[in-house]
């Protein structure tokens, strides 16, 4: 929700994607000049063979008033899905914000691949990761356009792939135009899953080691959020991906799932783990919803 009124978020990883194109988009620039002073390594690290390890190392970070995350730690490794569920405000974007630098934490430490990412260089940091949020932005563009931004060179091929995977390609090619269909401001309207889908495709195409899913099929009906999550685990087996979720059902598979909630991990487990200890998460799935931000708290609970 908080990513609605918070265009720096938005901007700050839409240039993520499409750092190539930075000069031509002069409003997402203006934007970025507010982004915090972060000073970033110049030169970049080798690449080496990646053992894509993630780690939260008792991470504490506050906006200003008063700790959003407390005491966070953590470890993803390659190949797995981290669920991050709790109610609006529980900090969970910021968490993936901080993965992505765009502020620094007050204490502690996150390191990528072993290395703290204050000594990575922060494009190339970055480079690693893809973010799809539940506030798409879509260019002025042909569909292909919008896939293949940031990778203009991906052959065609690749952009049907992104939008295969992504459950895409089925309504992309009921339109009259095709791939050739402009959308944005000036062209069809689509629904929001169908930006989400779209977002998600350009995101696959960028073949990041990090995938980040932030609320991700949230306007997307269950049938369609079920295949996706399918595909996803067949792609994603080189690959760390976080979704992060109010319901139940977009995070039930992962390997690991966080319960967040007031900047701490209250919970965390595979989904029968959590369901045994018959704590939060496991009140909240019972209560039907399974929606973290419609399940009134119990009594009984934290
Ligand atoms: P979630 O993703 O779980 O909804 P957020 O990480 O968006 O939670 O927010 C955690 C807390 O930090 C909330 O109280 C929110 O109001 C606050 N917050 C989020 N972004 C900012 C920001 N850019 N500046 C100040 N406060 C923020």
């Amino acid at each position: 929700i908080w990513a609605l009124n918070n265009p720096m978020r938005l901007a700050g990883w839409l240039i993520n994607d499409v750092q190539r194109f930075i000069s031509s988009a002069e409003k997402v620039e203006e934007l970025l000049e507010t982004e915090p002073q972060i000073k970033s390594v110049t030169e970049e690290r080798a690449v080496q063979p990646s053992n894509n390890v993630l780690e939260f190392d008792h991470v504490h970070f506050s906006y200003g008033d008063g700790p959003v995350l407390r005491d966070i730690t953590l470890q993803a490794h390659a190949g797995e899905t981290i669920g991050i569920i709790g109610p609006t405000g529980a900090g969970k974007s910021t968490l993936v914000d901080l993965l992505g630098r765009f502020y620094e934490v007050d204490a502690g430490e996150i390191r990528v691949d072993g290395i703290n990412i204050k000594d990575w260089n922060i494009h190339q940091l970055r480079e690693k990761m893809a973010m799809v949020m539940q506030d798409i932005f879509l260019f002025s563009d042909t569909i292909e356009g919008n896939i293949a931004y940031g990778n203009p060179d991906a052959p065609m091929d690749e952009v049907y792939d992104a939008a295969e995977k992504a459950e895409a390609s089925r309504f992309i090619e009921s339109l009259p135009l095709a791939y050739d269909t402009v959308v944005g401001e000036r062209g069809v309207g689509l629904s929001g899953g169908q930006k989400q889908r779209i977002a998600l495709a350009r995101a696959l195409l960028r073949n990041p080691s990090l995938l980040i899913l932030d609320d991700t099929t949230s306007s997307v009906d269950m049938e369609t959020e079920f295949k996706i999550q399918k595909t996803l685990k067949s792609i994603l087996k080189d690959k760390t991906c976080f979704i992060i979720a109010h319901r139940i059902s977009s995070v039930k598979d992962a390997d690991m799932i966080l319960v967040m909630q007031g900047g701490c991990i209250i919970e965390r487990g595979k989904h029968a783990d959590l369901m045994k200890r018959k704590g939060y998460y496991w009140h909240v799935y019972n209560n039907q919803l399974g929606n973290f931000d419609l399940t009134p708290l119990g009594e009984e609970v934290i």
